[in-house]
């Protein structure tokens, strides 16, 4: 039987193992952290996250969606919330059953790992740490627990980490490695580093970001609008909150690193303390551990990564943000990084017996689409920080919800095709952008044409 060894067992990771569990394959899946069910709490990534419909398809594929939903909550449009603290809110959809769903990462985590356990022929094995590929040979080295390890799985130097015997490196051989490791992937710097003419590119944000927390109200409830997602929009930097089910928030601040007003330059309670009150006046009765968690908290940083190819011949594939890693801002990561694991499935079913022609495929289906996201997730950092607070924008927004329902199945807003349809991410922006000049051209000419017909009274008089 065929064996894969992956190497990740976070969110696609866990999903994918699942997936080629059900198709019979032996698979061994290695991951640096313990298990998550021993109380380990996936750092350094967000405490929730937005799940939507790509997403859902591909739990729904391996009868586990409806598990992970009864501990969603619904999230049916975005609460602004102005300096004031008056609040507009806009749904996602003209229909209102269309909502994203705020998940927590680390029960998420868990079920998709558990759904992959029911297979026998799966193996999770936590606490090893991936340092190389050999390629060739579709063999990961991997670091176990009790070993002295001295170099960042982000930056592995070489195939044996410094002060790790050789002796304690375990070699796990498989007929293909697939790499799920995330943004700072090793099965990709292994790649990077071997293949001659693999394509690299890597952009940071000039933004971080930093989780605070919104307790729940005494009484355990939630202490803004539970089924929303809140955004207090400040033009060039912007707080989120997303809904928790034991009644928090978990909010995000997102702000410049650099500047005369940013992270580097608040760092006191009292500068900390009146940023907050100038900006986010209504939310910070609700936050009475902000200075502690402003402190405490990690400041993370904003990258989208772009490679290519993602496969070497039939020995080694990258699922997931180890291949894109995106900025999340249109809430698509995870969602894209699931829809992956979908398409090399189908891609695998397709051809069972050429694996480098599934992985070729599997590639040129998803690079485009993993394109179009990376600029539409940063173009939409734009319109939530800067645009949901304009008048201008809601208007565009109702403007979007009427052609929806007046042109049922022809026009559909860029969010709804993101977000709601499984359309791929590259036609959906291309048919956004081709939408927008018949929408805009027709407005435009309707307005000439009033112009020209109001000066044509005003001069036959
Ligand atoms: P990861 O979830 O990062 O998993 C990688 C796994 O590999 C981890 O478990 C890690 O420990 C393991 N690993 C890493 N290196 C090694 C190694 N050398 N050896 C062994 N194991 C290793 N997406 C959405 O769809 N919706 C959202 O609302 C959303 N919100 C986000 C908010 C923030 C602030 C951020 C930063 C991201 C957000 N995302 C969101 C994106 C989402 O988190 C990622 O796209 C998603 O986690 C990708 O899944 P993955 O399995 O590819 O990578």
């Amino acid at each position: 039987m065929v064996k894969f060894v992956l190497i990740g067992s976070g969110l696609a990771g866990g999903l994918l193992a699942a997936y080629l569990g059900r198709r019979g394959y032996d698979v061994d899946l290695y991951e640096r952290r313990a298990d998550p069910r021993e109380g380990n709490i996936v750092g350094g990534r967000s405490i929730n996250l937005a799940l939507s419909t790509r997403g859902i398809h591909a739990l729904e594929q391996l009868g586990i969606a409806d598990e992970v939903l009864r501990h969603a909550i619904p999230m049916r449009g975005r609460m602004i919330h102005d300096k004031s603290g008056n609040l507009h809110f806009a749904p996602y959809d003209v229909d209102p059953n269309k909502h994203i769903n705020s998940i927590g990462r680390a029960a998420l985590n868990t079920t998709v790992i558990e759904a992959a356990q029911r297979y026998p022929n799966v193996c999770v094995h936590f606490n090893h740490r991936c340092t190389d590929i050999d390629l060739d040979s579709a063999t990961a080295h991997l670091v176990a627990p009790g070993v002295k390890a001295a170099v960042s799985a982000a930056n592995p130097g070489s195939s044996v980490e410094a002060g790790v015997s050789p002796a304690n490196v375990i070699r796990a051989r498989g007929d293909a490695v697939i790499g799920v490791d995330g943004a700072f992937s090793a099965v990709r710097q292994s790649m990077q580093k071997k293949l001659p003419g693999f394509e690299y590119d890597e952009s940071y944000l000039a933004h971080g970001y930093k989780e605070l927390t919104i307790p729940p109200g005494p009484d355990g409830s939630w202490r803004m609008e539970k089924e929303a997602l809140h955004i207090w929009p400040r033009k060039s930097f912007m707080m989120i909150a997303l809904p928790n089910p034991d009644g928090s928030f978990t909010c995000t601040l997102f702000w410049e690193f650099e500047g005369p007003r940013s992270f580097a330059t608040t760092k006191t309670n009292d500068e900390v303390r009146r940023f907050f009150d100038d900006e986010f006046p209504d939310a910070v009765p609700l936050m009475p551990n902000l200075l502690d968690d402003f402190e405490n908290n990690p400041t993370g940083s904003l990258v989208t990564i772009r490679c290519a190819p993602w496969h070497y011949k039939d020995k080694v594939t990258l699922v997931g943000d180890a291949a894109h890693a995106v900025v999340p801002f249109y809430g698509q990561g995870m969602n894209a990084a699931f829809e992956d694991c979908v398409v090399l499935d189908e891609c695998l079913a397709e051809f069972p017996n050429n694996r480098e022609r599934a992985f070729t495929e599997y590639f040129s289906r998803r690079k485009e689409d993993a394109n179009a996201l990376a600029d539409l997730a940063v173009e939409n950092f734009i319109e939530m920080r800067d645009k949901t607070a304009s008048k201008t924008f809601r208007a565009k927004k109702k403007l979007d919800h009427f052609l929806e329902a007046a042109l049922p199945g022809t026009y559909l807003p860029l969010y709804t095709m993101v977000t709601f349809t499984r359309i791929p991410y590259a036609a959906a922006a291309r048919r956004a952008r081709f939408q927008d000049r018949i929408v805009y051209g027709s407005l435009t000419f309707l307005l000439l044409l009033v112009t020209f017909f109001i000066l044509r009274l005003v001069f036959l008089r």
